[in-house]
């Protein structure tokens, strides 16, 4: 019967959580992650086993989850969004690969970040996008900042996920400079903090403007392509229909 699901929980409310990652957690044993998250699904898991590994490592979480799959457990590792975006699925599946243990693993699907965003700014990510995260702390600065050059020039719509936090303030600023050398000072910039949760706020500004709202690690930047324009406050990245 053991089994470990990783669960994408969504943006933040209930109602954007999928019934399949509602069953799932009904249907575990113990339930594992971080207390924020704990916290959203706390009225489904009064039942269960609730490990909230507020200080443990990634890694660490995830040997949790095996150990307890081991003892005959069905575990759910719960993440914001999907898991499988800058999540925990990836972890999982590597910390089992490494075990060599035969445990059923599935990982359910959540709405990223990028999605709830742009939902909420209108239809910003109608065409290709590249969802880049700023956060350097596993991935070198070289790179993102290579990346960043390339979606500049493909004409990417850009998602920046891990925009800026407390000891990682001038990479926004960076990338913001990067995107200037591709894109027109007035291309449309979505602003979200709190997308689809409690709170919630939405800007809409220019490439030029943007360094001027507040950013932080709630937040989802997105940056429009060439074509992406503003209308009755809502904004559009056109698939080429000609309307
Ligand atoms: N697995 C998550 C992403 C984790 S990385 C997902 O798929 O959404 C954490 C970053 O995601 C944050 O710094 C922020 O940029 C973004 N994020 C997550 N939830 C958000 C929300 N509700 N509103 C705005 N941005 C969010």
């Amino acid at each position: 019967m053991k089994k470990i699901f990783v669960i994408g929980l969504g943006p933040g409310k209930h109602e954007y959580m999928s019934m399949a990652s509602m069953e799932a957690i009904k249907a575990s044993d113990v339930v594992v992650g971080y207390k924020t998250y704990i916290d959203l699904v706390e009225d489904l898991i009064k039942d269960k086993k609730v490990i909230s590994s507020g200080m443990k490592k990634e890694i660490d979480r995830c040997e949790i989850v095996l150990n307890e799959a081991k003892e005959d457990k069905i575990v759910s590792l719960i993440s914001s969004g999907d898991a499988g975006v800058y999540g925990m699925a990836g972890i999982m599946l590597e910390v089992l690969n490494k075990d060599g243990s035969d445990i059923e693993i599935e990982i359910v699907p959540g709405i990223t970040a990028s999605n709830g965003a742009a939902s909420s700014l209108g239809a910003p990510i109608m065409h290709d996008y590249a969802t880049i995260s700023l956060s350097d702390l596993l991935t070198d600065w070289e790179l993102i900042k290579k990346r960043i050059h390339c979606a500049g020039e493909g004409d990417f719509v850009v998602a920046l996920y891990n925009p800026k936090s407390k000891g990682r303030q001038k990479h926004i600023e960076i990338a913001r400079d990067i995107l200037l050398k591709y894109k027109d000072g007035n291309t449309p910039v979505g602003i979200v903090r709190n997308a689809k949760r409690d709170g919630e706020t939405v800007r809409i500004t220019t490439l030029n403007d943007m360094l001027n709202e507040k950013i932080d690690m709630l937040t989802t930047v997105i940056i429009g392509n060439s074509k992406t324009y503003v209308k009755n406050n809502k904004m559009i990245t056109p698939r080429g229909y000609n309307l």
